[in-house]
């Protein structure tokens, strides 16, 4: 018999987070909600753990709270509300869970996710900034505390399931015997056919609007910039042990094949699936069974034809700075994501214009490396280094 699952989702309001809650509910002898949470829109909050009978949910402060409880109905008997970061982290941890979904966008999903791995927990990561702004100690983490890291993110999850592997989600020191290349494909995001001096007005509907996937506004923007295959380049690095030139970038339009695996003989492993995050997220929950996911079908003749393109790095020049940041170690990659973070926060307001994303991101990068070396040994000089390279970017006079 399956033991039964008991899984915290961080993150449950956002799109992973509700994809997330759609697999569990179609699996109830074998997982159970321990806990949810969220940062805004108590209400969904509200409905969730009502929906999943969740014991726990975490908001940030007391006015979520009050949110949270006027939207509870009445005559149910509410969950137990915990609140504040130290309150998530703690909940990441809790000895009554077993698993641990990471869907918070961006580095503010790191203590909770890092927590996660320090309790040994089963760690579904869909949170790549985490792995971006501190891939070492938190990789250092799974090891040293028996934690299991299932990536989630679809890229990763093909890959994970093109290598050779055990019954156990082990965390690899150096890339896996046999393997050549790892071939991460990207949809090339809204704009890959546009001129881009016509990208000079794009707004951020625009920018939100996936050809393929259907997500949440920061990765949204990351896909038509390619900054998220960068951060997705450099998940690759520490999740599979992988350097750089080893790992390459395929544009993909169709988004099926959702990654690939080369080995020495030259053979070629690829996953294919639709382009629904239930897949993924299915494969880690039941992992190393199978479990369904609502997903259909894929029907091949219908897609017609599958097409792969080189990136061009002048159209998408944050791919060439997420290569170069992880080149040059991780204070450079800490401060590509936040300046990214910063940027894109401000594109969105209204307040920056979509090119220059990648301008901010050069400019913080030219000050951090301007910068004497720190030491990135804990998570408290990851945050610091984070919060300094977003006063960086934000005192650019564009957030
Ligand atoms: P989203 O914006 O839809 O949801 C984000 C969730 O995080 C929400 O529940 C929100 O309340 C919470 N949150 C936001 N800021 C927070 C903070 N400061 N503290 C605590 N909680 C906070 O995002 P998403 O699209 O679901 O993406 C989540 C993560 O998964 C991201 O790291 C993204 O890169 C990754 N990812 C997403 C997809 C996808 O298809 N959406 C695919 C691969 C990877
Ligand atoms: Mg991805």
């Amino acid at each position: 018999m399956t033991r039964l699952q008991r899984v915290a989702v961080l993150g449950s309001t956002g799109s992973i987070g509700e994809s997330t809650l759609d697999v569990i509910a179609r699996h109830p002898e074998r997982l159970r909600v321990f806990a949810l949470s969220a940062h805004s829109r108590m209400e969904r909050l509200a409905e969730q753990a009502c929906a999943s009978s969740a014991p726990v949910v975490v908001v940030p402060d007391r006015a979520a709270r009050q949110r949270f409880i006027d939207a509870w109905p009445a005559g149910r008997t509410p969950p137990e509300i915990r609140v504040g970061a130290q309150a998530l982290a703690d909940t990441a941890a809790d000895t009554q869970c077993d698993t641990v979904m990471a869907a918070i966008v961006g580095a503010a999903g790191l203590p909770a996710a890092l927590a996660a791995a320090q309790a040994g927990k089963r760690v579904l990561l869909a949170n790549k900034e985490a792995l971006v702004a501190a891939g070492g100690l938190f990789m250092r983490a799974v090891r040293e505390h028996g934690a299991e890291l299932l990536p989630i993110d679809s890229e990763h999850n093909a890959i994970f399931q093109c290598l050779p592997r055990g019954d156990r989600a082990h965390v690899p020191s150096e890339p896996a015997r046999g393997v050549r290349r790892l071939l991460l494909t990207a949809s090339g995001g809204p704009f890959r056919r546009v001129d881009p001096v016509d990208l000079h007005d794009v707004t951020p509907a625009q920018a939100c609007a996936h050809p393929n996937w259907t997500m949440g506004r920061k990765i949204s923007v990351d896909s038509a910039t390619m900054l998220n295959k960068g951060l997705e380049v450099i998940e690759a690095h520490w999740l599979f042990a992988m350097p750089a030139d080893r790992i390459e970038v395929l544009i993909h339009p169709q988004s099926v094949v959702h990654s690939l695996v080369e080995y020495e003989d030259g053979s070629v492993l690829a996953q294919l699936g639709q382009p629904d995050m239930r897949t993924p997220i299915s494969y880690g929950l039941g992992f190393p069974e199978r479990i369904s996911s609502g997903v259909g079908p894929l029907d091949l003749a219908r897609c017609g034809k599958l097409e792969f393109e080189t990136p061009n790095m002048e159209r998408f020049p944050c791919l060439q700075l997420a290569f170069d940041a992880l080149r040059a170690g991780q204070a450079a990659c800490v401060t590509l994501n936040a300046a990214n973070e910063v940027a894109v926060e401000a594109f969105l307001a209204g307040r920056l214009r979509y090119t220059w994303i990648p301008r901010v991101i050069t400019a913080a990068l030219e000050w951090q490396q301007r910068q004497s070396s720190v030491t990135l040994d804990s998570l408290a000089d990851v945050l610091a280094l984070d919060a300094a390279a977003r006063r960086y970017a934000g005192n650019l006079g564009l957030a």
